[in-house]
């Protein structure tokens, strides 16, 4: 070919520009199937069908069109899927099929970006290089409101976002009066639960899907999770079909239980839009555009809309800006220090905690737990352990399906565990067992006490709440978020304090790292 069109696996997106304007006659596309190797576990077994299914799905719609696609599949004998990223796999097809330009575009992956733009330049071909379109705010316009502001707060991004791209805008004021409905969106469900809960779309596996189905059974069975259980869309007619059900079944009451956990309801009201938005099958601008369009029709309430409204426009738009404003030393910071590997409860969901344990099963199942349980049981529990931030992020790309590298640094590494010591949110995410109590019904199911932090009855949590305030008191005590802890935490006497730092290390044994 004369050019050499590299589509990479969460850029699906077929009217993006790199698809946008092919001519079979010159151009060729380039695909590969990659997997990665996470320290201390492996790859879920249904991110891997949901990447080369949709990525075969578009294969095959090229190739339908009259596109040449090079394409390496994982169970291709010569050509197994490349270990962390396609950038060797590109340069050896590049000396074999010699195009005199090469089309990229912005990668989802600061590494994998290098590493094929090195390529590119060592084989001497011309680098056509594209814009990630898919995303409401380029780089550049996120690094140019980021100037010489001292911190970057979400909130005045968000609004920026509002106003420029008019959404729930009445002329310059917000809709309804306020930016954030927030209050009215921390319901917990009380002990008659959820009720009759409307159920998500699944989709079917096709011929192709069932295929990749089978071959990740074959050679990646050890693996956590089944691929069996796999019903996530892989086509942009699919992506289409969830956001309609979204918007149609369950917007209206996403906002008032968005932060709810109701122990073997993993899913609850919950859009689990992210795979499709982050694979580019889905356009950001269609959620946001359906669900306004649901506000004024009257079908959804405000706080409803905004909540979801913010998702999109405000923090996904914000955490890729800080991604690629922080990267490359952004991977390595660890304000806390923590160091500890994750207990191996985290992958195999094997613990006597009630929350973690449905949690766990949840991931396992679907690879997806909702926001809450992500932050305030999974995240929450690996930062009040110590477990090296870095260590967290790989978990958070092995097992969950929506993560990519630039959601999932400042996600997991910086908001979940602080890591980054204060970019993405002003304080650590801490609390004890009895937030979890006070949002969920897993306590009164499991064997410990939300309130006890020692004896053999002590919630985990709890425990670990005290140690990490007391273990950072030199370092977050100033922290004027952090006051009210910090007043509690300073009303226990010393030995008090010494039985919890007791409690807390025998813990740490028994879970069986550092
Ligand atoms: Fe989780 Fe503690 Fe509640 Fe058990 S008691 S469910 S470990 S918060």
């Amino acid at each position: 070919p004369r050019r050499l069109i590299v589509v990479l696996g969460d850029q699906l997106d077929r009217n993006g520009p790199l698809l946008d304007n092919i001519d079979p006659q010159r151009d060729a596309v380039w695909m590969a199937e990659s997997v990665s190797e996470p320290t201390g576990g492996a790859v879920h077994q249904q991110r891997l069908v949901l990447y080369f299914a949709a990525m075969r799905h578009l294969r095959d719609e090229l190739r339908e069109r009259g596109v040449t696609v090079h394409y390496h599949a994982a169970d291709d004998a010569d050509s197994p899927a490349a270990i962390d990223g396609p950038a060797g796999r590109l340069a050896a097809d590049l000396q074999r099929l010699q195009p005199e330009t090469v089309a990229l575009m912005e990668a989802g992956d600061w590494s994998i970006e290098q590493a094929l733009c090195d390529v590119v330049a060592a084989a001497e071909a011309t680098l056509e290089w594209h814009r990630d379109s898919h995303f409401l705010a380029s780089r550049e316009a996120f690094q140019k409101w980021a100037e010489g502001r001292k911190s970057l707060t979400m909130e005045y991004f968000y609004r920026s976002m509002r106003k420029r791209h008019d959404v729930l805008m009445d002329g310059d004021k917000p809709s309804g009066g306020a930016w954030n409905f927030d209050k009215d969106n921390r319901a917990a469900f009380g002990p008659a639960g959820p009720g009759e809960l409307p159920a998500h779309p699944a989709f079917e596996p096709d011929a192709i899907t069932r295929g990749v189905i089978d071959m990740v059974h074959q050679r990646y069975g050890d693996h956590p999770g089944d691929a069996a259980d796999f019903n996530q869309p892989v086509t942009p007619d699919q992506a289409q079909i969830a956001l309609d059900d979204f918007i149609r079944y369950r917007l209206p009451e996403f906002g008032t239980w968005q932060d709810a956990i109701w122990v073997g309801e993993p899913l609850l009201y919950h859009a689990r839009l992210s795979t499709s938005l982050n694979l580019h099958l889905l356009d950001p601008r269609a959620c946001l555009e359906r669900a306004e369009a649901a506000f004024t029709a009257g079908d959804a309430p405000l706080n409803a809309v905004e909540g979801f409204v913010r998702q999109i426009l405000g923090w996904r738009e914000f955490i890729r800006g800080v991604y690629w404003l922080r990267m490359p030393e952004y991977a390595d910071l660890n304000a806390l220090d923590h160091q500890a590997d994750l207990p191996s409860f985290f992958w195999d969901g094997q613990t006597d905690m009630a929350c973690v344990a449905d949690a766990m099963s949840a991931l396992l199942r679907h690879g997806y737990a909702h926001h809450i349980q992500r932050l305030m049981v999974l995240g929450l529990f690996a930062q009040l352990y110590g477990a090296h931030p870095y260590a967290f992020h790989e978990w958070h790309m092995a097992l969950y399906l929506d993560s990519a590298d630039w959601v999932s640094l400042p996600n997991a590494l910086g908001m979940s565990q602080f890591g980054d010591g204060g970019v993405v949110g002003t304080k650590p995410y801490c609390a004890s067992g009895a937030y979890i109590d006070r949002m969920s019904n897993a306590c009164g199911q499991c064997r410990y006490n939300p309130k006890e932090a020692v004896g053999e009855k002590a919630c985990p949590f709890t425990t670990f709440y005290w140690d990490f305030l007391d273990r950072h008191e030199d370092q977050l005590a100033g922290n004027r978020r952090l006051q009210f802890q910090y007043r509690n935490l300073q009303r226990k006497t010393d030995d008090q304090r010494a039985a919890i730092r007791r409690q807390a290390e025998t813990l740490r044994a028994r879970m069986g790292t550092t």
